[in-house]
């Protein structure tokens, strides 16, 4: 038995260590420049993003809540329209629905991924009905092509939530690839973060492009001329530090991918107290989340010993977007069909310490102190 130790969630300092003479020099060469809003590195780092997605455009705006309802916006979806997404995703993709004054409709996620069941979506249609937002979830890709075809059944507008999932791909897909817009967070704990807040939209349309760049800038590509718009720019300090990161993203994808087969083939064991995560096949995971769930109950048990023995594992998330009390239901929302999974993946979830930087020792610590939970819990 290993003896106790401290098992961190994230790594951003040591990642910062990792990369602090480059990244020290990005963000001097930003202050010496002059330019700090809308200016050359921004320039770049969207430059860079859009050949990284393969997609037309990349476009930084404030954070990844803003990219989803800027496209929102920006696809002329607002008040009267409804819109489709999962009650089991952060809340930021309910609100992104809300803050453009649509209607958030609400279908379950199902088993195997804790994505969106595609097989509800056509029963939550309706006329009123104008897009769909699929998650990725943990950092594995809705299923996109099912997802495509549905919206082109019924002509629909898609915009993936790809805040946790960037550098997943699908079987035969790319993200960018079968929707109208992506929109991505940088957010320091996201698989791409920088140091604060940050987010983009890709797209292969030109009009969501150009409507995305006007509103995310008051209103205006032009200077003086205006109509109307927000204030969500990345600041050029955020792309300088992005551009840095961007080069590194698929190899830390590639380790992360490595330390979830560590952790699922030492769990395979215990498969009848702990439901672990399953990759489609063909697909490429990037475990922004290493997510089991209780199946016998006591998660909370289980989270505690965890954290006592030292191993910060956490919850995403406890409660349901259909849960949560500050959520504008009636007219504003609605949810179709039971929504059991995303009920029983709340009250069963553990997120284990996953991030490129994690030492095999922490790793080993972690799996040594799951197996003891399920040993004593389970
Ligand atoms: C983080 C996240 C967001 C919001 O991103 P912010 O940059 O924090 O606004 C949206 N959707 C999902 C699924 C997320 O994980």
């Amino acid at each position: 038995m290993a003896a106790k130790m401290t098992v961190p969630f994230y790594g951003h300092v040591r990642q910062y260590q990792d990369l602090k003479s480059e990244l020290d020099k990005a963000w001097v060469d930003v202050m010496t420049s002059g330019q700090y809003v809308m200016g050359p590195a921004l320039a770049r780092f969207e430059k860079e993003l859009a050949a990284y997605f393969g997609t037309k455009h990349a476009i930084g705006v404030g954070n990844g809540t803003d990219a989803l309802w800027l496209s929102l916006m920006a696809l002329g979806i607002g008040p009267g329209d409804e819109v489709i997404t999962t009650t089991n995703t952060f809340f930021a993709t309910a609100e992104a629905i809300w803050i453009a004054g649509a209607r958030a409709v609400f279908v379950d996620s199902e088993p195997a991924t804790n994505n969106i069941d595609v097989s509800k979506i056509e029963k939550a249609v309706t006329p009123k009905t104008r897009a769909i937002i699929p998650v990725h979830l943990y950092g594995q890709c809705a299923e996109m092509d099912k997802i495509a075809a549905i919206a082109k059944r019924h002509k629909l507008a898609v915009i993936e939530d790809c805040a946790q999932a960037i550098d997943a791909a699908g079987a035969g897909f790319r993200i960018g690839h079968l929707s109208d817009a992506v929109g991505t967070s940088f957010i320091i704990q996201k698989n791409l973060g920088t140091f604060g807040d940050g987010g983009a939209v890709m797209t292969n349309r030109d009009d969501v492009a150009e409507g995305i760049r006007r509103l995310r800038n008051h209103g205006s590509l032009k200077r003086s001329v205006h109509s109307y718009g927000f204030n969500s720019r990345l600041d050029d300090i955020h792309a300088a530090v992005l551009s840095v990161k961007l080069k590194r993203i698929t190899a830390w994808s590639d380790r992360r991918r490595e330390i979830a087969a560590q952790y699922t083939r030492a769990l395979d064991g215990v498969r009848n107290v702990l439901k672990l995560p399953q990759e489609l096949p063909g697909y490429r995971h990037v475990y922004h989340l290493y997510v089991v769930e209780t199946l016998r109950g006591g998660r909370d048990a289980f989270l505690k010993f965890l954290n006592d023995e030292g191993v910060d594992a956490k919850c995403h998330y406890p409660i349901a977007i259909h849960q949560q009390e500050g959520y504008p239901w009636g007219r504003e929302a609605r949810i179709v069909g039971a929504v059991k999974n995303s009920e029983w993946n709340a009250a069963n979830c553990i997120s284990l310490p996953m991030f490129p930087e994690l030492t095999q020792s922490e790793i080993d610590y972690t799996i040594e102190k799951t197996l003891e939970a399920c040993r004593r819990i389970g």
